[in-house]
């Protein structure tokens, strides 16, 4: 049997599948469940299923620039060529991809991405382009938890100096020409060196006390779509540097990225995104040109066609794999062997007092997810609502596959139970005078890319120009980040001005 501390050190919350399927309960539960958000299913297992061979129909119109996938880096391309001739095809009915946001009551609360990190060059003014001021969050920023009662953060107590050892470590790298950073393209020999390595092999080497394994490898999970043995070094540095960093969110997160861009292309004229259209299949055409076959998701069985000068395929490389037709075989095979992970978030809103909690809550040892972060913790204190929170549950499946298959299952009410007894046990605080009255679900079934190691030489390698057809998904950059998005949209963007 395990003993407290190796769970909390090296197991715990992943040491089973996350998400554990309980037996059906006859009784409702005390909350209400929503309906599924997140991804839609069909259109992209239509496509799957066949679509993707079907000929394309005649062209019904032609366009100068044609982005698949309104995602932050396909939303990136539309608003830094706002004033060209443009049209964004999005799947689902709102753009934004994981970086949308929902709204109870009167506070917003995020389905995905949450916070960003870097206000650097280009970021810093992008988001002030945009017109979007990010604000810090207020400390404490994070604590973690270990479901006893009366237990304090560890990194405060026994873990201490083993934790002010990894700070420093990255404080170090950080200061180095050869930190691991995005862009990818500007990476050092020292720097590319390290993603050959999984990041639990370079925290051994670095002499980590293997006591916070498990913290970091929930962190990995959350934000890499793997623990850090399944990591890539590189990747896992770049993101670990934040535990030495302010970050920054907004209220509902990242989605107020997504929002901002559509409302500035909007300005610069109407109707250019298209929501409900699925792309099934990209071919050059004659004349430099290149064809879009795309469906609208609610009437899949017509099939329709675009001209474009510049296609610019912003969906992740595991689909745009599929649907590019004509290319190198060899890059074709590398995208769609790219692993993804699967995702749920819950959305647990509470009625009554809420809570003063930190921004982002680490359940060490939970089985049934990763973190919670406070909506409202992201807002200053006197934004806050008085009577009404949010949390937003983080939990990824170890297992991307068998996370898929059950998140295609459905069963709303058996992923919610084990969830909230959890989240009674970690954080009962948050129920001692308020009441959660309702609990919604998103699915995510493809939508990490997993940074395993070779990732960012793998990625640097592909080819992302098939002449007249340009990827810019966040993929490209081989870590899922807000800054991964920027930077491949400000390379398509690039490509398509020079002409
Ligand atoms: C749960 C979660 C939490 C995260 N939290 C953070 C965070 O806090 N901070 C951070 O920096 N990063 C975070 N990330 C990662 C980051 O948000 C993403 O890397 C980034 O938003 C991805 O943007 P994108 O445009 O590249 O891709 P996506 O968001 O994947 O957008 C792709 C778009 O393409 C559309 N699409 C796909 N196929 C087709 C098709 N065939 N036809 C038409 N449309 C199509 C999709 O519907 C989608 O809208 C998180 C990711 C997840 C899943």
């Amino acid at each position: 049997m395990l003993t407290r501390r190796e769970a909390i050190a090296g197991f715990g919350a992943l040491g089973t599948q996350l998400i554990l399927p309980r037996a059906g309960s006859a009784q409702e539960p005390p909350y209400l469940l929503s309906e599924w958000t997140g991804d839609s299913f069909a259109p992209m297992h239509a496509i799957r299923d066949g679509l993707w061979r079907a000929p394309l129909p005649a062209p019904e119109r032609r366009v100068e620039v044609a982005i698949i996938g309104g995602g932050l880096a396909g939303l990136a391309v539309a608003t830094l060529l706002k004033d060209r001739d443009l049209l964004v095809l999005e799947r689902e009915s709102e753009p934004g991809g994981v970086a949308k946001s929902g709204r109870w009551r009167n506070v917003d609360y995020a389905l995905g991405s949450a916070y960003i990190v870097d206000l650097s060059e280009p970021f810093g003014a992008f988001y002030e382009m945009l017109g979007l001021g990010p604000r810090p969050v207020s400390d404490p920023v994070d604590r973690v938890m270990t479901g006893t009662a009366g237990e304090g953060d560890p990194r405060e107590g026994e873990w201490r100096s083993a934790y002010e050892d990894l700070k420093a470590l990255l404080r170090r790298l950080g200061e180095s020409r050869d930190f691991p950073k995005i862009p990818i393209a500007e990476a050092s020999q020292q720097a590319l060196a390290l993603d050959g390595l999984s990041l639990l092999d370079f925290l051994r080497r670095e002499h980590i006390d293997a006591r916070l394994l498990g913290l970091l490898d929930s962190y990995c999970l959350s934000a890499l779509g793997a623990p850090t043995a399944n990591i890539s070094a590189y990747a896992g540095v770049n993101f670990l540097s934040e535990i030495n960093t302010p970050i920054y969110a907004f209220p509902g997160g990242n989605a107020a990225i997504a929002r901002a861009m559509a409302a500035r292309l909007s300005q610069a004229g109407e109707g250019r995104v298209v929501t409900g259209a699925a792309v099934y299949a990209i071919e050059p055409a004659e004349g430099g040109y290149a064809r879009i076959g795309w469906f609208d998701v609610r009437n899949p069985e017509e099939l329709r066609c675009l001209e474009t000068r510049w296609a610019v395929v912003a969906a992740p490389y595991f689909f745009s794999g599929r649907i590019l037709r004509g290319v190198d075989p060899a890059a074709t095979a590398k995208m769609t062997s790219l692993r993804q992970g699967s995702y749920l978030v819950a959305n647990c809103c509470f009625e009554g007092p809420p809570t003063e909690l930190p921004y982002d809550n680490w359940a060490l040892g939970a089985q049934s997810f990763c973190d919670a972060v406070s909506g409202t913790a992201a807002l200053p204190s006197a934004e806050r609502p008085k009577d009404q929170s949010v949390l937003t549950v983080y939990a990824p499946f170890r297992d991307p596959r068998v996370g898929r298959e059950r998140l295609l299952a459905g069963d709303r009410a058996d992923f919610a139970a084990p969830i909230i007894e959890e989240l009674r046990r970690f954080l009962p605080e948050t129920f001692g005078g308020a009441r959660l009255t309702e609990v919604r679900l998103t699915r995510w079934g493809h939508h990490h890319l997993i940074a395993a190691p070779g990732i960012v030489t793998t990625m640097r390698a592909l080819p992302k120009r098939f002449g007249n057809v340009l990827l810019a998904h966040s993929d490209g950059q081989g870590m899922p980040a807000v800054e991964s998005a920027i930077v491949e949209a400000r390379n398509a963007v690039e490509i398509i001005k020079r002409g």
